[in-house]
């Protein structure tokens, strides 16, 4: 059975979805971005190209199998969805924010009767409800910051990530709402019915951004300081050691380190005499042991 994929057809998340996609394998072939669905061509996928905030909707009628999309999508659209596999990029988060010159600090100081621009009219009533405040929202489809300098609305509801937007028109945030990322998404439906399938995309996406973070060290150590170089390195499950053919005073050591560590590790490894230190990327790294269906 063919698993349909929805992926943001454009917007912040797109580029990144399609490269995760691609490394953990999908043979998308050369032209995607102008086709608005591709059939894999070596994996029973067929991928689809949809808008962001269109893709619960679509997951929960049943319309695709899975989607990547904004965790602020799904709470937006108040279908309850399976979070299958969080992506750890588009991170940001759903914040009210007001004019520097209001003097609010807090949610709890706005008066009932406001004017709430944002583009996330649930979410933003739900949270205003959650307060017991009765305010008036205003649905906007973006740059919902100058709404209050227009003199369209009081304040905003939108999303922020590093702020910088909200500084650019003088305002600042006076609640937290909800916390986003992307992320996988399915359906309690699609699992049932494709659960195995859906389980190998996904542990395969989670090996490619594992491994991202990681890097593969190669070092000749000396034999006896092998014991010193266990401790710089701890590895995975602690490193390969292996002999080397033709010279006994060194072993050569494997192993799998944090990409952050790499600078220290080399730098300590030097200090041991190790020799012919290398590291190079890896492409996937799977951790998990599945058992397959009978
Ligand atoms: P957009 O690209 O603006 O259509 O937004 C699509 C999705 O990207 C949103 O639903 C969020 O999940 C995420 N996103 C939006 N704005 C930001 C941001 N400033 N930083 C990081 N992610 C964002």
């Amino acid at each position: 059975m063919t698993l349909k994929f929805g992926v943001p057809n454009k917007g912040r998340l797109n580029e990144r979805a399609v490269e995760l996609l691609t490394k953990a394998g999908l043979d998308l072939g050369e032209d995607f971005g102008r086709k608005l669905y591709i059939k894999a061509r070596n994996q029973d996928v067929e991928v689809l190209f949809l808008r962001a905030q269109d893709i619960p909707e679509f997951i929960a009628t049943g319309a695709i199998d899975l989607g990547i999309t904004g965790q602020d999508q799904v709470a937006e659209s108040g279908h309850t969805l399976v979070d299958r596999l969080d992506l750890q990029f588009g991170f940001c988060h759903m914040a009210l924010a007001v004019p520097e010159e209001s003097g609010i600090t807090d949610a709890s100081q706005v008066k009932d009767g406001s004017r709430i621009a944002t583009s996330y009219p649930n979410i933003t009533k739900r949270y205003f409800q959650s307060l017991g405040k009765l305010v008036n929202v205003i649905v906007v489809t973006g740059a919902a910051e100058v709404m209050p300098y227009l003199g369209i609305a009081d304040y905003i509801v939108d999303l922020v990530s590093t702020g910088s937007t909200l500084k650019m028109n003088r305002m600042v945030e006076a609640g937290r709402i909800i916390d986003s990322q992307a992320c996988v998404f399915t359906s309690e439906e699609a699992l049932k019915r494709y659960g195995p399938q859906i389980d190998e995309l996904a542990d395969s996406i989670e090996s490619v951004i594992t491994a991202e973070s990681k890097k593969y060290l190669m070092a000749n150590v000396p034999r006896d300081r092998m014991k010193d170089a266990e401790g710089i390195i701890p590895g995975l499950e602690g490193p390969t050691i292996l002999e080397i053919a033709g010279n006994p005073e060194y072993v050569a050591i494997h192993a799998v380190i944090d990409s952050k560590d790499t600078l220290h590790i080399i730098s300590d490894l030097k200090k041991i005499g190790a020799k012919g230190i290398l590291t190079t990327e890896i492409e996937r790294l799977v951790n998990r042991w599945r058992p397959t269906a009978a």
